[in-house]
């Protein structure tokens, strides 16, 4: 099969993508470089010939198939996590289900989900030139969180939830989530109240972060909030409540008063860095 990866460059995403993208055939990895212009480059994608166009599932990747199935009235599988024969397995319902499902169509048309491939090793990757067709391009993007280590590829996220209180409570977040060399995260009760911006937001309708260690401070663990969390290998929750669903998806626990553990292991990593 003659299959056409689309990779951006530096991204272990579209790395992820190339492996599943090799398991379909010959695989062609292929950017576009200038800036992102969806309408524009779905045209370049569309026009090459191929049985198969496999892009990373990020926001960038789905979007941009989605443009070329739009383009040539073909179906589209997004974050599909393996193919056996012509059966493949892709994450609904913000990661709550995996459904088995036969793609018809040609070129197929495919995401793959993040961080369900191992990366494939670098090769070499052939650039295209984009046909400017004077559609909307993306000429700056801004990072309202102030820049920092992003949450999608944090090592470590401290999360707040309803428990933290108010905006002004997540100074120990962020306390925390500095001292750890991490990024401060949250649930939509937080970004619903406005204490946080919705790019903070971990979730279905958020971010879905694979960090090493997410600490979930007052957060209940919803299944759509656990949805973004469930990427992490460990989890650390601290909630007053012992019934609280999170510790059913968390590997450590402490049953307390955020407003106290959290100071309490911030000052507990000062004193044993000395600082
Ligand atoms: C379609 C849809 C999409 C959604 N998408 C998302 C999403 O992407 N992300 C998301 O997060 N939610 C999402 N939600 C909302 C989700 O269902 C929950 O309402 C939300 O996650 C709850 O946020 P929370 O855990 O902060 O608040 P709560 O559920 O109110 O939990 C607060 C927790 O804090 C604990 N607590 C209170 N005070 C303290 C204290 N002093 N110390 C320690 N613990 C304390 C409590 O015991 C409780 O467990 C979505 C909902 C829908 C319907």
């Amino acid at each position: 099969m003659n299959v056409l990866c689309f990779v951006e460059r530096d991204d272990e995403l579209s790395l992820q993508a190339l492996t599943l993208a090799q398991q379909l055939g010959a695989a062609r990895a292929v950017t576009i470089d200038g800036a992102y212009q969806p309408s524009a480059w779905a045209a370049t994608l569309a026009g090459q010939a191929a049985d198969a166009i496999v892009a990373a599932g990020s926001d960038r990747g789905n979007e941009l198939l989605a443009h070329v199935a739009a383009r040539l009235d073909q179906p589209f599988a997004a974050n599909v996590t393996a193919i056996d024969g012509d059966t493949l397995t892709r994450i609904r319902w913000g990661g709550s289900l995996l459904e088995e499902a036969r793609l018809h169509g040609s070129p197929l048309l495919l995401t793959v989900a993040p961080h369900t491939q191992p990366a494939a090793a670098p090769v070499e990757i052939e650039t295209l030139a984009a046909a400017d067709d004077g559609s909307p391009k993306v000429l700056e993007t801004v990072s309202e969180s102030g820049g920092g280590v992003s949450l999608r590829d944090a090592k470590v996220v401290v999360s707040g939830g309803r428990g933290v209180g108010s905006s002004e409570a997540f100074a120990i977040i962020e306390e925390l989530a500095a001292l750890l060399g991490g990024a401060v995260g949250c649930s939509r009760v937080v970004t619903s109240a406005g204490w946080r911006p919705h790019t903070d937001q971990v979730g279905q309708t958020g971010t879905k972060i694979s960090a090493d260690l997410y600490v979930a401070c007052g957060i209940s663990g919803a299944t759509q909030h656990i949805a973004g969390a469930k990427g992490a290998k460990k989890i650390l929750a601290i909630n007053s409540d012992p019934e609280a669903p999170i510790l059913a998806a968390a590997d450590y626990a402490v049953i307390g008063d955020l407003h106290e553990v959290v100071p309490a292991i911030s000052a507990e990593l000062r004193k044993v860095r000395g600082s």
